[in-house]
Formats: C-alpha cells, sequence, structure tokens
C-alpha cells in the first residue's frame, strides 16, 4: 500500500490484510478422544460452534483475510464447513498433510509453494488473543534489524506448560523446549511469524541433523521435524523477535482445558458484562515534562514511564467489581517523530506486565497511534492519516464491541481532558473526567457535561458501582 502518491512504501508494514495466515490443523485430538471420534479438533462444538469460529472471529476482527489451512486429520470435514471461505469475506486455501504426520516444520515445508513471502503460523486448537496489528509491526520492524522471524511469548512462570524461553530485555535469549533451564520464565505462545525463506531445501537441511528427518512418503521426498528445531537454531543465531503478550492464551488439547474454555466462552461471548474503559497519561501514569516542546508531553521513552501509586489498588478495585478494564490511548508521539512505534508499545507492554505481575489482568491496550498531520520528524508514516480511533472520536471504546459482549449502558470511561468524555458520551457509556473543570467556557464550548467529577482514579473507581452486588440482587 502507497500512503502518500510518490512514495515507496514504508517497510514497516502493520497492515493486516496482506498477511497471510497459516493454520495447523492436522492433529489427531487424541487426547480429546471422545470429542474427535467423528470430528477434528477445530470443529469441536463449543456453546453451539465450533471451536475455530472464535480464532477465526478474532482473526477477521484484527483485518487478517488471507487463509491457509494445514488439513490432515477428517480434513473433509473442515474443508467442508470453512469452503473457500467466500461466504465471510475472505479467502481460505488448503493444504493437506499426507498419509504420516510430518510434524509442525514438516507440515509447513510442505506447503512450501502456498506459503507468502511472510506468515503468521499460529495453531487451529488454540484460541489467542492478543494485539496482532502490533505482532506484524514488531515482525516487521525486526525484519528491518536483520531478523527473520518472529515469536510472541508470555511470562508463565511455570502457570500453563513448561517455561521454554530465557528473555533478556526485551529480545529472545534462547528458547528450547526440549532442555528446560531454571532460568527460563517465557514460554512460546503459540503465535509466530516467519519469512519464508526459512522453509528453503538448503537452510532446512543445514539445520536439521543428519537426514533423518527426510522421508520417502506418496513417492515424495519430504522433511519431518518440529518447528521447535527451527525455533531453537533461530534463537540460537539472534534471528528471532519477540512480542511479549500478557493475556493468558486457551487450548483445547484436553477435555479440562476444553471445559475451561467453555467456561470462558459462556462468559465472554454468552453473557454481557460492563466495561471500564480508562484513559491512562494523566490518569494512571504521570504526564512528563518534555525537554524538546518545553511541554507536558505523554511518556515517549520506557524510562518516562512513572505510574501513578494508587494506579495498582484502583484498576484491581475496578477489576474486581465486575468490569472489563481496557486502556483507551491517543498516542501520537511516534507519528510527530517524538518516539517510535516500537517504544510506544513498549511502554504498554511494560505496564500491562507489571500489573500482570501483580495479578491485575488488563483485558486489553487500545492505543491510537496516529495524527493527522505530518511533521518535519516523522519517520513511520504509515500513522499518519485520519483514523476513527483517535479520541474524541468514540472508535478506540467500540473496538471491542464485535469479540466481546460489553453492555455499554453500565460501562464507563475515564479519563483527564474533554476528549475522553466526549469520545464517551458518542461511545454511550457513562462519563468520568478527573480533574476539575475550570474553565467554564471551554466546558460551555465544548458541550461536555461528565457523569461524574473526582480528583483522581482513585476516587473514580470509588464511584464504580460493584456489578457483582448487583447480580446477587
Ligand atoms: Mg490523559
Amino acid at each position: 500500500m502507497v500512503w502518500f502518491p510518490g512514495e515507496k512504501m514504508s517497510d514497516y508494514n502493520t497492515d493486516t490484510e496482506n498477511i497471510q495466515i497459516v493454520v495447523l490443523m492436522g492433529g489427531l485430538g487424541t487426547r480429546l478422544k471422545e470429542f474427535t471420534k467423528e470430528c477434528p479438533k477445530p470443529l469441536v462444538d463449543v456453546e453451539g460452534r465450533p471451536f475455530f469460529d472464535y480464532s477465526l472471529k478474532l482473526l477477521m476482527h484484527h483485518g487478517f483475510r488471507k487463509f491457509l489451512f494445514l488439513i490432515g486429520y477428517r480434513a473433509e470435514m473442515i474443508e467442508e464447513y470453512y469452503g473457500d471461505g467466500s461466504r465471510l469475506g475472505i479467502s481460505i486455501t488448503y493444504c493437506y498433510d499426507g498419509k504420516e504426520l510430518l510434524g509442525t516444520g514438516g507440515a509447513v515445508k510442505r506447503a512450501y509453494d502456498l506459503l507468502e513471502d511472510d506468515f503468521l503460523l499460529m495453531y487451529g486448537d488454540s484460541f489467542m488473543d492478543i494485539d496482532y496489528e502490533e505482532t506484524v509491526y514488531r515482525y516487521f520492524e525486526g525484519k528491518q534489524r536483520g531478523m527473520k522471524a518472529l515469536m510472541t511469548v508470555l511470562k508463565n512462570g511455570n502457570r500453563f506448560d513448561k517455561s521454554n524461553v530465557i528473555m533478556n530485555g526485551r529480545e529472545i535469549e534462547l528458547y528450547d523446549k526440549r532442555d528446560i533451564k531454571p532460568e527460563m520464565d517465557y514460554i512460546d505462545y503459540g503465535v509466530c511469524m516467519y519469512s519464508k525463506e526459512l522453509f528453503e531445501d538448503d537452510y532446512l537441511e543445514s539445520i536439521l541433523s543428519g537426514g533423518k528427518e527426510r522421508e520417502q512418503t506418496d513417492g515424495k521426498t519430504v522433511l519431518k521435524f518440529d518447528i521447535a528445531v527451527l525455533q531453537k537454531q533461530l534463537s540460537l543465531d539472534k534471528k528471532i523477535t519477540a512480542h511479549i503478550v500478557t493475556k493468558r492464551f486457551y487450548e483445547i488439547g484436553s477435555p479440562e482445558s476444553l471445559n475451561e474454555f467453555r467456561s470462558y466462552v459462556k462468559h465472554r461471548f454468552n453473557e454481557s458484562h460492563p466495561a471500564v474503559f480508562i484513559d491512562r497519561d494523566g490518569v494512571l501514569n504521570e504526564i512528563v515534562f518534555n525537554d524538546d516542546t518545553e511541554q507536558m508531553d505523554s511518556p515517549q521513552k520506557l524510562s518516562e514511564f512513572k505510574p501513578f501509586p494508587e494506579a495498582e489498588d484502583a484498576l484491581r478495585r475496578i477489576k474486581e467489581k465486575g468490569y472489563y478494564v481496557f486502556l483507551a490511548t491517543n498516542q501520537p508521539g511516534a507519528a510527530k517523530g517524538k518516539s517510535s512505534l516500537k517504544t510506544l508499545y513498549d511502554i504498554n507492554t511494560l505496564f500491562a506486565e507489571q500489573l500482570s505481575d501483580k495479578g491485575i489482568d488488563i483485558d486489553g491496550i487500545f492505543m491510537c497511534p496516529h495524527y493527522p498531520k505530518m511533521s518535519e520528524y516523522t519517520k513511520e508514516k504509515f500513522l499518519i492519516k485520519t483514523c476513527d480511533c483517535r479520541k474524541p472520536k468514540p472508535g478506540l471504546l467500540l473496538k471491542p464491541k464485535d469479540i466481546c459482549n460489553i453492555d455499554y449502558d453500565n460501562s464507563y470511561m475515564i479519563g483527564d481532558s474533554f476528549t475522553d468524555i466526549v469520545a464517551g458520551q458518542a461511545a454511550g457509556v457513562k462519563t468520568v473526567y478527573i480533574g476539575e473543570l475550570k474553565c467554564d467556557a471551554c466546558k460551555k464550548l465544548c458541550d461536555i457535561d461528565p457523569d461524574h467529577i473526582v480528583h483522581n482514579v482513585s476516587e473514580a473507581a470509588d464511584i464504580i458501582p460493584d456489578r457483582n452486588q448487583a447480580v446477587i440482587r
């Protein structure tokens, strides 16, 4: 996509529409025998829909339109159900596993001719709710630094499975799922991006050991290997960058995890729950003095990000009162050339990880990185646009609308700027203004009339009613 006439496309691409999603769907589902006797795992019923419908809905919400399904067990059922995707406005291509299981790496290699130059690989039995635009951006940003792949990682502490990643700052030091080391505290989350060149014969043969992965099947020579072998090698070669995520994943590998996902689906998609949308800067963290502009500004560096002492407790209380918590933040710093989008993402990740360490899981961070006007300092020109998400427009608040069943009538927006209040009103939620409406003229001009005015986020948390009590009533 060309953003401006005559301009070369930026290599920093956040456009998910053109990214191919490759989904590993060939597994036998042996641990789910009672459910997979008749159908493949992606089609196992969850609250009246095939499991993979939930993932597909999420992926389409993030803008993806091109899919390649790698199918094996009961393959024809998957193809029959999803068809070529045109019913859903997407395109789906299929690659059938042969008679023999080739492992995750072998299955991707078999589909080599159908792969695009850069693609995202995921599993058909997992539900992974992450910021996929960030994944795609970080992958292409990494390519600028010579990376060939990206792995999403989660600080795990052996919560879900054995940790298998050592991080060095925000980059991967080592990935190894076979030789677990005590210093591993992150886990491979299950979403990766790759350059197609990694699946060329010469490269794969150079990293696979001594030919035992070669097999003759269906009259063709194929490679049989676990993609973990490639991932480990890329980590040793420092060719795989990271996207750190903080929300847990769901999978349906066992009857227990399937049940867990069923409860999650009921809560998220079937029942309606209210949300609290919270502006970030000036509400949850300090705004800082910017030496260059000589004005108070949002943090543009990791070291400038300082959460208010009351923020953690306020967020915890709001979550405990039965609300989704979403941050809704305008961050035009990269568009204005004061920062990079990578740094803006890093600041959000830092905050989400700090909160997660304290047991507070934010349900989403919605950031508008756009700005309508280019400045002489702008580097990431794709951020210059008139968007629907920059507050006072309500786009950030409406973002989760079709992937979460939100009770907007009982939801709130908390912010310290009139743009927060206007955005909240446009989205149809109640509004809480932090600060003092000193300027009567401004108030009249903007015609804002927040439902509540408080001094800080702690007071905002106080006035938000407890939904758990409302339910018991
Ligand atoms: Mg603010």
